[in-house]
């Protein structure tokens, strides 16, 4: 799939840390494109990425009897006005919330527009971490992948709520969840789900069909990534069942293929213990197990990824094991 390849590129890109500025600003190609939308269910609408443009994610809009609550804004202001406009399509006159999974900034760069038109929640975690690292993670995209003008009049505007672990959003005969679930993809990942409908938001913890995201990012001082964790935010998720699971990027998934990412944890997370107790090297697991894992899952996009997931796996194993 087109999207989820060019993402591998772009972790291909950030992981080498590439000096050299895109020589094209592709700012205009990954606008959120709202003219085609999905009702998953009742009150349920997502705007897919639809696997064709990098930087673009899966945007979620639920809707209730009296509020309307927007789930991830895109990458700048100018998606944020896009997500923004058809939330007021789909909720009319109804109030209106926001909320991100996550801070990277395809996610919840598009903020901004929506102060004053929405009341904005954050998890803790989530807003500390974009303090700390949105503008490293706003350089580093504007000067390496092309988009610096969907970023350059990026703002940070301070949420109209915060919570610590958990919140409730009813939007009238409908209740939304908030869980502040990291660190796992990031710190301040979280998980917002509608249990009425069966339906829960991931962001960047899940990817349909694909090799996860673990962001590892040592020059720019990010190395939060918690694969431990993020399996036991997989097993909480798979207790309530869920019937759609909206992904960050890709086609909206079943539990099945929320299973099947917790297996693939499984399977690597034994794996590397294994082959560290056995005195393996970190450069011969990777070597060994990549094949392994493609051969497992033919048809996952983002492989380019697997590496990276075997070092933070490793980082994590191989240190407790050898101080046991
Ligand atoms: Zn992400």
């Amino acid at each position: 799939m087109k999207t989820l390849n060019q993402l591998a590129a772009v972790s291909a890109l950030l992981m080498c840390m590439l000096t050299v500025a895109a020589a094209q600003d592709v700012s205009g190609e990954k606008l959120v494109d709202t003219s085609q939308v999905s009702e998953v269910r009742p009150g349920v609408y997502v705007v897919e990425d639809r696997h064709q443009v990098l930087l673009v994610p899966n945007v979620t809009i639920i809707v209730g009897r009296d509020a309307a609550l927007v789930v991830d804004t895109g990458l700048g202001p100018d998606s944020g006005r896009r997500v923004l406009s058809l939330a007021r399509r789909l909720a009319g006159t109804k109030r209106l919330y926001l909320t991100t999974t996550h801070f990277h900034p395809e996610h919840g760069f598009g903020a901004q527009v929506f102060k004053g038109q929405a009341t904005i929640i954050y998890n803790r975690s989530q807003w500390d971490e974009l303090n700390k690292k949105g503008s490293a993670y706003r350089k580093l995209f504007s000067e390496q992948l092309g988009v610096a003008h969907a970023l350059k009049d990026v703002e940070f505007v301070p949420p109209d709520i915060i919570y610590e672990r958990e919140a409730q959003i009813d939007l009238g005969g409908r209740l939304v969840r908030l869980e502040s679930v990291g660190p796992a993809h990031t710190l301040g990942d979280q998980v917002v789900s509608v249990p009425s409908e069966g339906v829960v938001i991931l962001g960047d913890l899940f990817e349909t069909n694909s090799f996860p995201i673990m962001p590892w990012f040592p020059q720019i001082q990010d190395t939060d990534v918690d694969p431990i964790r993020w399996r036991a935010i997989f097993r909480s998720v798979e207790q309530s069942a869920p019937t759609v699971v909206i992904p960050g990027h890709g086609r909206i998934g079943a539990l099945a293929d929320l299973q099947a990412a917790a297996e693939h944890l499984d399977f690597v997370s034994k794996e590397v213990s294994a082959r560290c107790a056995a005195g393996q090297d970190l450069a011969a697991m990777q070597s060994e197990l990549t094949p392994i894992l493609k051969a497992q899952h033919p048809g996952w996009d983002l492989s380019n990824w697997i590496a990276g997931e075997i070092q933070v796996f490793h980082r994590r194993l191989c240190s407790t094991a050898s101080t046991q």
